[in-house]
């Protein structure tokens, strides 16, 4: 990401601070030591060591004016000859430099000069032409591309040295970007190599990154997460401000925009910024992990927002302040991010490897523009290689996050699956509960209805059935009776003599007697359907279903025979114990008969047995 080349630049004028304390130059100048070119073979040369400086602060000087001897004495040598560049930061002054070539060799030498850093507005090259006189090359960001001596992203100025010479070259630098100069003296056959590698290297570099922000886009287009959106922003930001650092943009893409080259960088890094911001607040979820913190990042979001437009309208005057701003927000994102992953939040781990890479590219490519490190491919494109890391990095934390997301989800889904589960079963058992009640009440019920239905269809006193019993039997036997067309038999009996009884022994003895009376009846019903009932007071009545009026009357006499039997005292009887009177009716139900025709016939038979003097059974006159 483009903090690394803000900050590349910051540790620069750092670092040119420090030394210029440190170790300054108080060594007058020396005769330069030309380069020889023919030194200059298959890897470049640095230049940074070879060069000589001077800086007009009022950028107004001209060749004739720095080549005049007072000035040509002020030239001095860079503070670290060791460094890949010579840096001036952020400065209104124009710098000139001197180098001293030599081509000691028999041949005509062509070499090329090369200013590997794309934000230089304005490049002078003074060359000695054959007859001595200085010819001036122009080019610069803020010139036509059209008009570069040699097509790249890059500067390059051809220079041309005939055998056995030495000349001295110039270069006038004036940007209102940072004033670094990287320079290499290349062969030029080396450096259409390197070009051909280099080339690719981008290309691969912006197709990774293209690749991620359009796939993300479409993640957004489909997902509808605003994660992905910042994402896009974040990654399509750097590309542009990539794009406008390495030349390519204006090389290839938007063509001679010098404006755009002048701010595009820093500008684009406010945008990725801000958008890395809240792609952080959102991912880590700072709004749960600290309140304050999260109020920090969104403070930092409006800064940078600011700085997009302070950028376009004063950048001279706002880059210095940018430049911290650009050096605070990675380290803030970098500790939120170690929070979150101290925290044990998973997406965590993905963004402090992103940011990590991005480091660790970065403090690469500075110690190999301090001359620590050796030149290769991990300490030059490092922060490319780191740019690409970060960005497929925080891919996988995108990844991450939805698939946790997803988890969640899934798991809010069984548990409310399990919730309504166990509701149901709670409320089957309930269910099941009630039943088992209801079930028990209904039994309990119907004992109770039975116990209430025996009650009323038994008689009080005697324990056998009642009238109203009777009276639901005869009835219902009277219908079937009718519809089988059997005979239906009744007998009508009374206890003889009974107001004697109770007169003579009391009413008490009285009810003994009749309970005695009808528990003696009830044993002389043998078949079932019959029944014998109390009919009121000390009459009782029995009805057999489907008997002859023969039978009917067999079966009273067993009856008044048991009677005596049982031989119950009264005194006042004339036989001397308790006896009865029976009149027996039997008939088959038919249109002129109801049940009480048949209870008419009995009852006159029990008068006709009564007046044929008692203890018998009469028979209906049929
Ligand atoms: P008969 O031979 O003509 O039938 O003479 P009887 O005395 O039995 O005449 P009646 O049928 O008129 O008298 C019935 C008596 O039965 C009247 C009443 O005092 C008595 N009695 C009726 N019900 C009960 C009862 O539940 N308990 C007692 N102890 N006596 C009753
Ligand atoms: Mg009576
Ligand atoms: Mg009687």
């Amino acid at each position: 990401m483009p903090f690394r080349n803000l900050q590349r630049r910051f540790c620069g004028v750092l670092i040119a601070f420090i030394c210029l304390g440190v170790v300054v130059p108080t060594f007058a100048a020396t005769a330069q030591e030309p380069l020889d070119l023919t030194r200059v073979l298959a890897a470049p040369v640095s230049l940074t060591a070879h060069f000589e400086y001077l800086e007009d602060p009022g950028a107004a000087w001209t060749l004739t004016d720095v080549m005049e001897s007072a000035r040509a004495m002020e030239f001095r040598r860079p503070n670290n000859p060791s460094s890949a560049a010579i840096g001036f930061s952020y400065t209104r002054s124009a710098v000139w430099l001197r180098l001293p070539l030599a081509n000691p060799s028999n041949q005509p030498l062509q070499r090329v000069l090369e200013i590997n850093y794309a934000l230089l507005a304005h490049i002078d090259f003074y060359a000695p032409d054959a007859r001595g006189v200085y010819q001036l090359t122009q080019t610069g960001y803020a010139r036509p591309f059209a008009n570069r001596p040699l097509p790249g992203r890059f500067f390059l100025l051809p220079v041309t040295l005939p055998p056995q010479s030495q000349q001295v070259v110039y270069l006038r630098v004036e940007t209102p970007n940072s004033l670094n100069i990287p320079a290499r003296m290349w062969e030029p056959q080396a450096l259409q190599t390197h070009q051909h590698a280099d080339y690719a290297l981008q290309a691969l570099y912006f197709g990774v990154v293209l690749a991620i922000a359009f796939y993300n886009l479409m993640l957004f287009v489909v997902l509808r997460d605003k994660n992905y959106l910042l994402y896009v922003i974040f990654s399509g930001s750097v590309a542009l401000a990539l794009g406008t650092f390495s030349g390519l943009g204006t090389e290839f893409v938007w063509g001679d925009i010098p404006a755009l080259t002048t701010i595009g960088v820093n500008v684009f890094t406010a945008v990725a910024a801000a958008a890395m911001l809240e792609f952080a607040r959102r991912i880590l979820n700072t709004a749960a992990l600290s309140k304050p913190l999260d109020r920090v990042l969104q403070g930092l979001i409006v800064v940078n927002g600011i700085s997009f437009f302070a950028l376009i309208f004063w950048f001279r005057t706002f880059t210095p302040w940018f430049i911290v701003l650009s050096v605070i927000t990675p380290l803030v994102l970098l500790a939120t991010g170690i929070w979150s992953a101290l925290r044990g939040q998973r997406s965590a781990y993905f963004f402090v490897a992103a940011f990590a890479a991005i480091l660790l590219a970065v403090v690469l490519t500075h110690l190999r523009n301090l001359g620590l490190l050796p030149t290769n491919f991990l300490t030059t494109d490092g922060t490319q290689i780191g740019s690409a890391m970060e960005m497929l990095l925080l891919s996988f934390a995108l990844a991450d996050r939805y698939n946790g997301m997803r988890r969640d989800q899934l798991q809010a889904q069984e548990q409310t699956l399990k919730a309504q589960e166990e509701l149901v079963s709670t409320l089957r058992e309930a269910e099941h509960v009630l039943e088992a009640k209801v079930e028990e009440r209904t039994a309990e019920l119907r004992i109770l209805n039975r116990k209430l239905e025996a009650l009323s269809a038994t008689d009080g006193l005697t324990g056998i059935a009642n009238r109203r019993h009777f009276d639901t039997t005869l009835a219902a036997e009277w219908t079937r009776a009718a519809r089988q067309g059997h005979p239906l038999a009744l007998g009508l009996l009374d206890v003889d003599w009974f107001k004697q009884y109770n007169d003579h022994y009391g009413h008490q003895a009285g009810d003994d007697c009749l309970r005695k009376v009808a528990d003696t009846l009830a044993a002389t019903m043998a078949r079932t359907g019959d029944l014998v009932a109390r009919y009121g007071g000390e009459e009782f009545v029995f009805i057999a279903p489907a008997t002859s009026a023969q039978e009917a009357l067999g079966m009273a006499r067993k009856m008044c025979e048991a009677l005596q039997a049982l031989a119950l005292p009264h005194a006042l009887s004339d036989v001397g114990c308790v006896t009865a009177s029976v009149g027996v009716a039997s008939i088959i139900p038919d249109e002129t008969s109801t049940p009480q025709t048949l209870i008419q016939a009995a009852d006159e038979a029990l008068y006709a047995a009564k007046a044929a003097g008692r203890n018998r059974a009469v028979l209906a006159k049929g």
